[in-house]
């Protein structure tokens, strides 16, 4: 069998030079890269006591569904701006180049609910830290921050510094 490492896709330039884009697709789409990715995710969790799973749009979606299911748990999305119905709590952050606002269903997390947060990567930490930011504001206490892949380099870890954060694969550089 592979290591996981080997069903990432790592595409030069995109989607803009200079960046090497880290596809989890390939990962994705092949069976024994998809048990394995989310086997070392669920491995990350086995002593961890916790209520619900988080993940960030949209890749987030794709890890942390698995998760919340196979250990029976629920699963809130966090969307980007205008996606959600009913009422949210939103927050800005700062991208490469201008600006984003995420939100949170106001009734998707209960004050006192442990939270496991997942995105697929984490490379500057503002994405992440932004979401964090809203489980907090409804009362939500995060036991986890989850990552398939890390780019070392963007010290991203620096931003979340006051939580407990595991990935999988980790990069040196960006
Ligand atoms: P950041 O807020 O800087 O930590 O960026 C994290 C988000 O951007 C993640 O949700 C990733 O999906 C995406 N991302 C950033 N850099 C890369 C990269 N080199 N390859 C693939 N996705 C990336």
């Amino acid at each position: 069998m592979k290591r996981i490492e080997e069903y990432v896709r790592t595409i030069p330039d995109f989607p803009e030079p200079g960046i090497q884009f880290r596809d989890i697709t390939t990962i994705l789409q092949d069976p024994d890269g998809l048990k394995l990715s989310v086997d070392l995710l669920l491995e990350q969790l086995k002593d961890v006591d916790f209520d619900v799973v988080v993940g960030m749009e949209s890749r987030g979606f794709l890890f942390g569904i698995p998760i919340a299911y196979a250990l029976g748990k629920g699963f809130v999305p966090i969307r980007k701006k205008g996606k959600l119905p009913c009422e949210t709590v939103s927050t800005e952050y700062d991208l490469e180049y201008g600006k984003a606002t995420i939100e949170l269903h106001k009734d998707a997390i209960l004050p006192g609910q442990k939270v496991v947060l997942v995105d697929d990567l984490i490379a500057t930490g503002g994405t992440v830290e932004a979401g964090a930011r809203l489980i907090e504001q409804l009362g939500g206490e995060i036991v986890k921050i989850l990552f398939l892949l890390e780019l070392k380099g963007l010290e991203g870890r620096k931003r979340l510094t006051k939580y407990d954060v595991a990935s999988i694969i980790a990069y040196d550089g960006k």
